[in-house]
């Protein structure tokens, strides 16, 4: 039976090579950012890819597109898969769109094969999960969680959009998006098929990743007030100057990132400083930087570490700092039963796998308050994810979509 649901892999590539030609040809690599013209045109494809497959797609209340596969229990909780396919800018053509296709190829195999599940099966495309300039990632599946909230409806982007609008331009109702949550009692399990992004598969040589945690993240933002002056007669002993200080920040940051423990990562992405000219001394600067870990207690000492190192070196300077913590989210592990059936089902198809920690954040965290939550990673070709060059082969792509399927086989069984 387990044999019978492999994937047609030249179907499943195909199928995402048709959604990749969805793209913001303006720009390199591919780009299909949240409410964008090429995600509400792909979208379309998406829908249909759903209908053909026999999934009846809706339109959900938080713009999630969301497939049925009916079980023989024709109610009750139902066994969700799914991710997203939206991208970065200038990102991947596999980041998200494996797990959503695989879910609906899981499909196909499971009428072709005439294999009925106890449970309804959902295949859901998550509304916009990237990091996007509203600051609000996941927004489909913090949406079905119930943690997206009013105020996040509130945050602008670049040009002073606020969410809310950006989402009744897309055809969606705000408020109807915050106020269906789903319920625990709607879900069996969720478990999400992606691809690594990251380089531990294809060095150690496994197939596949049994994901252990999804890392929690801490971003911050420091503002740096110095005081400005004449770059060619005040002493050097005499400066306050902000940008020195936020540049020993940068490394501050790296330090305690290279001292983690298990897996523990810390980023400065980006720094401003002003007045901003080649004769004057910084009087201000802001940096925005960020720690990730599936170790929470490591994490919490890390911010604490942080913030001491950062304000001992800046008041050595003379210069005032002020600390705003942007974002404060725990580690989650995935659920222990869900990783059984995962490696149950890896051992029986003979595919070699490996526990790994997820330093990146998916909508399988947010799914995780509504039931058990596993997820699989498939290699990433030299680990380069979020660009052009992001590739997993064919052949990976269709081990995971396989293992996805015996994986949802073995939730179902009473
Ligand atoms: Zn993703």
């Amino acid at each position: 039976m387990i044999d019978a649901l492999a994937p047609d892999a030249g179907r499943l590539q195909g199928q995402i090579d048709e959604l990749s030609a969805f793209h913001d040809s303006g720009r390199p690599g591919w780009s299909r950012e949240v409410f964008s013209e090429p995600y509400r045109a792909s979208r379309e494809w998406v829908r249909a890819a759903m209908a053909e497959a026999g999934l009846n797609p809706v339109i959900d209340d938080a713009g999630n597109i969301v497939g049925r596969l009916p079980g023989r229990r024709r109610s009750g909780p139902a066994l969700v898969t799914g991710s997203h396919t939206d991208t970065v800018p200038s990102g991947g053509r596999f980041d998200g769109v494996v797990g959503v296709l695989a879910g609906i190829e899981v499909a196909r195999r499971l009428r072709e094969t005439g294999t009925e599940l106890e449970h309804d099966l959902l295949v859901v495309d998550f509304l916009g999960e990237e990091a996007n300039e509203f600051g609000i990632s996941c927004m489909g599946s913090r949406a079905v969680a119930g943690v997206l909230r009013p105020e996040h409806l509130d945050r602008t982007d670049g040009d002073g959009l606020a969410l809310g609008t950006a989402m009744e331009r897309f055809g969606l109702d705000p408020s109807a998006a915050l106020g269906r949550p789903w319920r625990a009692s709607d879900v069996h399990g969720y478990v999400e098929l992606h691809i690594e992004q990251g380089p531990l598969l294809e060095r150690s040589g496994h197939d596949i990743g049994v994901v252990t945690a999804i890392a929690g993240i801490d971003r911050l933002l420091v503002t740096f007030a110095g005081r400005s002056g004449h770059a060619g007669t005040t002493p050097m002993a005499d400066r306050h100057d902000a940008l020195v200080s936020a540049a020993a920040a940068v490394l501050t940051v790296e330090r305690v990132g290279c001292g983690a423990p298990v897996h523990g990562v810390a980023t400065s992405g980006h720094i401003q400083s002003g007045p901003g000219s080649m004769g004057v001394i910084t009087d201000q600067a802001r940096l925005w930087a960020e720690i990730r870990s599936v170790d929470g207690s490591w994490l919490h000492g890390a911010r604490r570490q942080i913030v001491d190192e950062i304000a001992s070196e800046a008041r050595a300077r003379g210069v005032d700092i002020d600390v705003e913590w942007l974002t404060d989210q725990d580690p989650v592990p995935t659920t222990e039963a869900v990783r059984d059936r995962i490696t149950e089902a890896a051992d029986d198809l003979g595919l070699p796998w490996k526990a790994v920690p997820s330093g990146a954040g998916h909508d399988a965290a947010h799914l995780a308050t509504l039931g058990p939550m596993g997820m699989i990673f498939v290699p990433s070709v030299a680990g380069r994810s979020h660009c052009p060059e992001e590739l997993t082969a064919p052949a990976d792509i269709a081990r995971g979509a396989h293992l996805l399927a015996a994986t949802l086989l073995r939730m179902d069984s009473p």
